[in-house]
């Protein structure tokens, strides 16, 4: 996300939750705002330390609130049995990143559907609240920071349902598109058409501002229009990727697999016969012929030296290989999510219980290469 590094500040409901470094900006920005624009015009005669204790409760809350956007999708996608990687925030907001699409236009829609409800069902709740409070004769600086975020959810709500992909109602535009059409590829197309043309509007919209307004107060929608169209372009190239992808078993692309390390095997002997002068960084493990694991340079150098010789290969190799075996028939768009840098890089295709080959990041690369080629 914008090339800046996150911060995972911990899991919540089970789901890492990070901040890009971006978000900092924004959040700082939004508490100044409110506790020396905002706040003092709504409410006059505080102190400046009411102010600011009001600025920053309400971004903190505004941010809970896109949380609670986010954790929508997620629950929504976990229960239709698609895993989330984590959910951020960044600087425009807020993403939760599935590890994979969904399979289904059903699913998809009640998915991205999920988001912006919780935001205006979060928005009449409020709204609610700041009456109860407003005819209970609660303070003023409370009634005035609840009604600023019932206007920030029903803004988020009503943002995120905008239908041009990839927003929340782009998706359900595409999910829409796709059940009619059968075909997912057309529906992100016109989906992604519909995101690039309501990402001009935003940024027709902020020019036309300060053409006939003189004001600079619609700046941001045209950071954000110019925002919405990129990732609608890039959206779409990838969904053509993807399609590709889906089309092609694993078993076409996959490399014949390296050099197997027996499982009791030392570091020492693993490393002067395999790591040094072998192509790889990584090796399956097997035991009595089947792949039992799989040993990273990476995890040997996580043990001392003089270790080496008494530590045998299956006391530092990865055991656990649910997310790693796959079988021929598999198709490559489904192994994508696993092969990120960020993931293990490698999936093990197995055949019979035997490993049949293995494929990494570089296999698909040469795949989209060739796929490439061939349609030019
Ligand atoms: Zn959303």
């Amino acid at each position: 996300m914008s090339g800046l590094p996150s911060i995972r500040i911990g899991r919540v409901f089970g789901i890492p939750v990070e901040i890009n470094v971006s978000w900092f900006l924004i959040f700082l920005l939004v508490a100044v705002t409110l506790t020396t624009g905002y706040f003092p015009q709504q409410l006059e005669g505080r102190s400046m330390l009411t102010y600011a204790v009001m600025g920053l409760v309400t971004t903190l809350a505004f941010f809970a609130s896109i949380l609670l956007h986010e954790f929508a999708h997620s629950f929504v996608a976990r229960a239709g049995g698609i895993r989330i990687s984590k959910v951020t925030l960044f600087i425009f907001g807020g993403v939760a990143q599935m590890e994979e699409e969904p399979h289904r236009p059903g699913l998809e829609f009640v998915m991205a559907s999920a988001g912006p409800g919780t935001s205006l069902l979060l928005a009449a709740v409020l709204y609610l609240a700041g009456e109860a409070l407003f005819a209970l004769h609660a303070p003023p600086s409370l009634v005035v920071v609840i009604d600023y975020l019932v206007v920030i959810n029903l803004s988020v709500g009503v943002f995120n349902l905008l239908p041009g992909f990839p927003l929340d109602g782009g998706r359900m535009l595409r999910a829409i598109l796709w059940r009619m059409s059968g075909d997912l590829l057309k529906a992100t197309r016109w989906a992604s058409r519909m995101g690039q043309f309501i990402g001009m509007g935003l940024i027709a919209v902020a020019v036309l501002g300060v053409l006939l307004f003189q004001t600079f107060d619609l700046i941001w929608f045209a950071v954000m229009g110019w925002f919405i169209s990129g990732l609608a372009t890039t959206a779409y190239q990838q969904q053509v990727v993807r399609s590709r992808l889906a089309d092609v078993p694993v078993a076409r692309i996959m490399s014949s697999p390296p050099m197997l390390v027996p499982a009791e095997l030392t570091l020492e002997e693993m490393a002067h016969s395999y790591f040094l002068g072998g192509r790889h960084t990584r090796y399956p493990v097997i035991t009595d012929g089947t792949v039992t694991g799989l040993v990273d340079i990476k995890a040997a150098q996580g043990v001392p030296r003089e270790k080496w010789p008494y530590t045998a290969v299956s006391e530092v190799a990865r055991t656990d290989l649910s997310e790693l075996l796959v079988t021929l028939e598999t198709t490559v768009d489904l192994i994508l999510p696993r092969l990120d840098p960020s993931q293990v890089g490698v999936v093990l295709v197995v055949d019979d219980g035997r490993l049949a080959g293995i494929v990494t990041r570089a296999d698909v690369i040469r795949l989209i290469r060739e796929t490439d080629g061939d349609a030019t």
